[in-house]
């Protein structure tokens, strides 16, 4: 359930009508809406209500400072994966006892930017990375949390692009090498060992390779304790998935994935940590486009939008579905015609959907992208110089907007001709 719910005929985000904001902000924007965020995180509160936990959440979903904070002020932690987001999550709010750094490639700088700001764990991914770690919070005359992000070799059952829980992948340490990798860490004295990390990939829509990663942490959680390691928490990562077509069957909901956590894990007595990201932002956003043409092709109509592959790119990269909806609400039994629906960059793979069944849509008429609040605005780029799209947040009938579409000029002063030209 989210939001973004006709009104008189009218597609509205909480109590603002979209065309309001439109007229306002311009087209294309990004709009959220904060009862959905907040109702999102409350149900994977609830899920594991009774268990000692942190909901982290995975901020690369969508990174803004306003929606970052607000899930700090819900009493969330995050997981960031950069530098850039630690910092940015400091920004926001959120406690550094609240942040968990995970991510294949963390460099010594930003390990060092997280020890000096305060951190709650690193999710360590490999044997070299564990080394530079140990030699950095040596140095800094501090010691590092750590978890061993372990690779299950689970198939996640998603896209290839977001499955990480392969042994193929490069995520984690293989779990057979486990053991060994912990022995070493119990032996660096720059380093406390806290607990177990795996996250097995995104956009999971089933249960159970959750349960059989979950599964293998749980007996290697018995394995290391008998090792003499004290394992106080697991991480169990993200990854539970969202209904993008509405007319498919529904994901699991976050209340049966809890249930099940509980189930595989609840009797070891450590603190869970998850990671949501997707789950938490995906269906409270929304792309808002207007329709520039209506070209009649070949067999084929084109529903030309200034909306494009730079401001969400998931169907371009993940061949991802997005339900699209008028904003103004088509009469009932409207017939309904196939669109190709396209932005205006200069590529074929500037394509949202083929033929998509759509009520008869209008130049300038508005058009939203359903589902679009997670992995849209944060791999949003400035392809064929087109503004970074700018993002609304709304709460009631509040509206504001929580980053500014740039203006030409900012964008061509960003780059600089060197004096020898
Ligand atoms: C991307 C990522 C997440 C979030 O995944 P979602 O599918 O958005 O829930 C969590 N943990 C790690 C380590 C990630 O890389």
């Amino acid at each position: 359930m989210d939001h973004f719910l006709y009104r008189d005929g009218v597609l509205h985000a909480e109590d603002v009508p979209l065309p309001e904001i439109a007229a306002r902000v311009g087209t294309p924007f990004y709009c959220y809406s904060a009862a959905t965020l907040t109702r999102h995180y409350h149900l994977f509160d609830e899920a594991l209500a009774g268990t000692d936990h942190l909901i982290c959440y995975a901020m690369k979903a969508n990174s803004n400072l306003a929606v970052v904070k607000l899930m700090g002020d819900l009493g969330a932690g995050v997981d960031v994966v950069s530098g850039g987001e630690y910092l940015k999550a400091r920004a926001a709010g959120i406690p550094g006892e609240r942040i968990v750094f995970s991510g294949v490639g963390k460099t010594r700088a930003e390990m060092r930017l997280a020890l000096e700001g305060g951190i709650r764990q690193f999710n360590v991914e490999s044997e070299p990375e564990m080394e530079a770690l140990n030699e950095v919070a040596l140095s800094m005359g501090a010691v590092a949390p750590i978890t061993v992000r372990v690779n299950p070799d689970v198939d996640a059952q998603t896209h290839e692009k977001i499955a990480t829980g392969k042994a193929e992948n490069k995520f984690g340490i293989p779990i057979a090498k486990a053991r060994a990798v912990y022995a070493r860490a119990a032996t660096l004295p720059g380093l406390k060992v806290v607990g177990i990390d795996v996250h097995i990939g995104s956009q999971l829509t089933s249960l159970e390779p959750f349960e059989l990663a979950y599964a293998k942490v749980a007996e290697l959680t018995r394995a290391l304790r008998a090792d003499g390691h004290s394992i106080t928490r697991l991480d169990l990562g993200g990854g539970l998935g969202i209904p993008y077509e509405r007319s498919n069957a529904a994901p699991p909901l976050p209340l049966e994935y809890g249930a099940m956590v509980r189930r595989v894990v609840g009797d070891l007595g450590c603190e869970i940590e998850i990671e949501p990201g997707r789950l938490i932002a995906g269906n409270a956003g929304i792309l808002v486009s207007q329709v520039i043409y209506v070209k009649e092709g070949e067999g084929r109509n084109f529903l030309i939008l200034d909306a494009a592959m730079n401001d969400l790119v998931r169907p371009a990269m993940y061949a991802a579905h997005h339900d699209i909806v008028p904003v103004i609400e088509p009469a009932p039994g409207v017939e309904q015609g196939a669109y190709d629906v396209v932005g205006p960059v200069c590529e074929s793979g500037d394509t949202f959907a083929k033929s998509r069944m759509l009520p008869p849509l209008a130049e300038g008429d508005l058009v939203a992208f359903r589902s679009a609040g997670a992995y849209g605005a944060v791999m949003a780029s400035e392809y064929n110089m087109r503004p970074l799209v700018p993002e609304v947040l709304v709460s009631g009938d509040h509206v504001a907007v929580i980053r500014e579409r740039p203006s030409f000029d900012e964008m061509i002063n960003r780059d600089t001709i060197p004096e020898w030209l």
